[in-house]
């Protein structure tokens, strides 16, 4: 056994740079290959007309024990809580009332809350077809609501396909209870992830040999032979350009989205049960676009503004939009925005943040697909989606300057190979034993200690943090003890241990 092992780490994300820091305060020798030119992967910001953007998270979800947010405080980045500020455009293109719209938001939020419960201790009895919409039309029947109330919660509720990155129809309602967070709320990350991923690099950056613009290809793990222990350089790890490495313990933190299409990269295979847990769980879509203007022209002073429009909508969302229908996509789907002009200072900027999903998000990516983003086409192809919507917001007028964009950016996710041509994992109907395809892919099925190969990343996260960031650290700790533990090496630095039960977590709202 060696006493230092050299365990290589592939991709530079959460998962990976929290991976390497305990590994190397346990005492491996670690090298990352990165295949971008840049450290973070899906935590990435960029910069918009002056102002640093996150393009991939931007929420924290949950407190307590959760890491991530004490990082957020250590780095004092600016955290805050939308709550209140919450607006409902109908399909008609008009503010639903304050008492409608507080009716309909209590209905989805405890709706959501009990289909927790319910998808919780009716795990083995819920077909894998049945949704989480099924359920919503379901439960709005009990209700004594009027038809056009009724019709506004089935509406609503659709707005969980910006928290998965899928319409709320595909939402497994079987597994409704791996999209359980950690308790507490929900915070944005007004002062961006930046400093919090330049923490969680700290000790990679110092102590590890990151090579970026390193591309795997392949990863070639035999089997371990037993007579000889645990061998030396057991693992070799081809690169793009056909550099070879050779390392002792490898951890593969490639996104799902990466997994899924790249099976082939391993020799020899990976083991039947793993390949099929790759192929179970899913990946949704969820993309961004900001819209910057050259003053919030949304933040309306309450005393001048139309009385039947909210004075400062914090977040909004578009149900179902008809009035749309003329534009380009001739589409209809929910949409949702947050104000960024209403975060706190120094971190407000009149932003306007548009989540979109499933179809509509691809809708988008594919609008865009050719055109370069400084280009005045880019800019009028998203302008011509989201004008139908920001519209709507009060304090419009379409003969303002006020109201016309200066800049906007888009993601495009769902196009990147390296983050898996998506978003993050999630549990889509028809679904049968997601948690054990979970388990599965976090123990690789065996492959860590028989093959010396690994797995960490969002999608082998403690269930209570799947899909987030929270979770892709978590991981990269739990690949890192499951090396020392088998390496003989110390287990320090971790904060959740090796502890990936069911969650207790009751529910993020
Ligand atoms: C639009 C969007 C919004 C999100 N919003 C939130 C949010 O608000 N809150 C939240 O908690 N989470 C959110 N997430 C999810 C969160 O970003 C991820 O869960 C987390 O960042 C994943 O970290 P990771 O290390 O598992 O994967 P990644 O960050 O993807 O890291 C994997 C790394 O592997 C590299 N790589 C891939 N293939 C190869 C290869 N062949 N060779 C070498 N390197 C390779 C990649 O370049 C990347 O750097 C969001 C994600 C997206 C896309």
């Amino acid at each position: 056994m060696s006493s230092r092992p050299h365990v290589g780490i592939i991709g530079a994300g959460l998962a990976g740079l929290r991976c390497a820091d305990i590994l190397i305060q346990n005492g491996a020798r670690v090298t990352i290959l990165e295949a971008r030119n840049r450290i973070g992967g899906r935590v990435y910001q960029d910069n918009l007309d002056g102002h640093v953007v996150d393009l991939g998270p931007n929420w924290i979800h949950g407190q307590g024990e959760n890491p991530i947010m004490s990082l957020a405080q250590a780095t004092q980045t600016v955290t805050y809580d939308p709550a209140g500020g919450n607006f409902m455009v109908s399909r008609d293109g008009k503010f639903i009332s304050e008492d409608v719209g507080t009716k309909v938001s209590e209905f989805v939020w405890e709706t959501i809350a009990e289909a927790f419960t319910y998808s919780n201790e009716n795990r083995d009895s819920i077909r894998p077809e049945e949704s989480l919409y099924d359920f919503f039309q379901e439960k709005v029947k009990q209700t004594d609501f009027s038809k056009e109330e009724q019709q506004l919660c089935l509406d609503a509720c659709k707005l969980w396909g910006a928290y998965v990155g899928e319409p709320t129809e595909r939402q497994s309602l079987r597994f409704f209870r791996l999209e359980e967070c950690i308790d507490g709320y929900n915070y944005f990350v007004a002062g961006t992830y930046k400093r919090i991923l330049e923490q969680v690099a700290k000790t990679a950056q110092f102590h590890a040999d990151i090579k970026l613009n390193h591309p795997v290809v392949n990863i070639d793990a035999p089997t371990r032979k037993s007579d000889a222990g645990i061998n030396e350089n057991q693992v070799t790890v081809t690169t793009v350009s056909g550099d070879q490495f050779k390392f002792d313990e490898v951890v593969v933190t490639c996104p799902l989205g990466w997994l899924k299409n790249n099976t082939n990269a391993f020799t020899p295979e990976l083991p039947r049960r793993l390949l099929q847990a790759i192929d179970n769980i899913s990946y949704g879509r969820l993309e961004k676009v900001f819209v910057k203007f050259p003053r919030a022209f949304w933040m309306v002073d309450s005393d001048n503004s139309d009385s039947n429009l909210p004075s400062t909508p914090i977040f909004t969302q578009f149900l179902e939009p008809n009035y749309a229908k003329e534009h380009p996509s001739h589409l209809e789907w929910n949409q949702e925005c947050l104000s960024i002009a209403s975060l706190p200072e120094p971190c407000a900027h009149p932003t306007l943040l548009f989540y979109t999903y499933g179809p509509g998000g691809a809708h988008i990516v594919q609008s865009i697909a050719s055109l370069d983003p400084s280009s005045k086409e880019y800019k009028d192809t998203l302008i011509a989606t989201l004008q139908p919507f920001y519209s709507k917001l009060p304090g419009y007028d379409a003969s303002s300057t006020d109201c016309i964009p200066t800049s906007v950016l888009a993601t495009r996710w769902q196009t990147d190979e390296y983050a898996g041509y998506g978003s993050y994992c999630n549990f889509q109907v028809g679904l049968e034993h997601g948690d054990v395809d979970i388990e599965v892919m976090r123990s690789g099925d065996g492959t860590g200690a028989e093959r010396g190969l690994w797995f960490a990343g969002e999608h082998t996260s403690p269930f209570v943090a799947l899909g987030t960031t929270t979770g892709a650290y978590w991981s990269g700790e739990r690949a890192a003890g499951q090396v020392c533990e088998l390496r003989g090496l110390a287990h320090v630095g971790m904060t959740r241990g090796r502890d990936d039960s069911l969650p207790s977590a009751k529910t993020k709202l």
